[in-house]
């Protein structure tokens, strides 16, 4: 984003727009944490804003200030057509490709809203009129401060800004040890809490809600993870009926692909979690170092993300999706060797 950018972008919010901020499917903390963040500093402006997420989200996002007013597609759908169709601007936010907001592509791209994306993932789609794509940033909520600091308002943080946007950068980063966590995130990290944010109170909030249940659940996905030595990996899978057992809600598996990857010795890790409402196994791939995840799940898995973290899916049934897996390891041979 240059310089010509930020001024277009400066006089199209200097006077009141309909907006309208889109977060990704299944809105994890960065995208939730930064269409938030970005919500509460355009309502400064008296813009109209609204968040229109693609689908749910889990519970523990579900405490961030005015949380509660971002609407979901999915439920309401045709309030949400007449918004988008109202739109004079969209940020997209936390992704780079339409195809990850599912059934509401069609109304984005039907969109004559001048578009802006702010976004961290590899290889963006050219859709954009204005477009922040930065791959080295930690998080979509750390260029969401970058971009208000750009437009000269770093004084417009509030105490709801700086919390938002704290969290995001939190669940993205891994709370901050991922190598995209730099002395600039800590520095911004610092500025959030100086602005507000309660750093103590929100990994509580985000990491210490637990439900019984979902402990139970982590017990039978660390017992069914298999590692394969030879390629350094290891993987998880968890199927509709394990998931059922253990009283399974969305965001209950969040994290778990990262026990793989906690050991001794091994870069590749993945989960496979069927989900027979979507009649997919759904897929969630992390690495260490070089090795890029990113190329993997786009080449085999119909997905992306970035080098160390991304997602994908399969239309195959479990025992076909793993024995796929196993079958492209030795493509990577020279990657995952030791
Ligand atoms: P997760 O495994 O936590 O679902 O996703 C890891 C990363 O990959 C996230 O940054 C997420 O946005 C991205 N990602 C997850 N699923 C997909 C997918 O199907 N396609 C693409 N392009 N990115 C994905
Ligand atoms: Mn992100």
């Amino acid at each position: 984003m240059n310089a010509n950018d930020i001024n277009s972008i400066k006089t199209l919010l200097s006077s009141p727009k309909a907006i309208v901020i889109i977060p990704h499917k299944n809105p994890d903390g960065d995208a939730i944490g930064s269409t938030l963040g970005l919500f509460h500093y355009l309502k400064q402006f008296n813009h109209k804003a609204t968040i229109i997420a693609p689908n749910d989200y889990p519970d523990f996002l579900k405490w961030m200030p005015e949380e509660d007013s971002i609407l979901k597609y999915e439920s309401h759908k045709e309030n949400c057509d007449a918004l988008i169709d109202g739109a004079e601007l969209i940020f997209t936010l936390d992704f780079n490709a339409l195809s990850r907001i599912g059934n509401m592509e069609d109304s984005v791209v039907k969109s004559n809203a001048i578009k802006i994306m702010i976004d961290h993932h590899q290889q963006p789609d050219d859709y954009a009129t204005y477009m922040y794509s930065d791959v080295s940033m930690s998080s979509t909520c750390e260029m969401v401060f970058n971009f208000i600091e750009m437009l000269g308002d770093v004084d417009k943080i509030n105490s709801a800004i700086a919390t938002c946007l704290y969290t995001g950068i939190m669940t993205d980063t891994g709370s901050f040890r991922f190598p995209s966590t730099t002395s600039n995130t800590h520095a911004i990290i610092g500025e959030l809490i100086e602005k507000g944010a309660n750093n103590s109170e929100i990994h509580n909030n985000i990491y210490d809600t637990n439900s019984y249940a979902r402990l139970q659940l982590l017990g039978r996905a660390l017992s069914n993870l298999k590692v394969i030595p030879e390629y350094r990996t290891a993987y998880i899978t968890l199927t509709q009926e394990e998931l059922n057992k253990f009283d399974f809600k969305k965001g209950d598996t969040e994290g778990f692909v990262n026990y793989g990857l906690s050991l001794k010795g091994i870069i590749f890790a993945a989960i496979f979690i069927e989900s027979h409402q979507d009649d997919i196994i759904k897929i969630s791939l992390r690495s260490k170092g070089a090795f890029s995840v990113n190329e993997l799940s786009r080449s085999h898995f119909n997905g992306g993300g970035h080098t160390n973290a991304a997602g994908g899916r399969s239309e195959l049934n479990m025992t076909e999706t793993i024995d796929k897996f196993i079958s492209i390891l030795p493509k990577y041979k020279q990657d995952l060797n030791p």
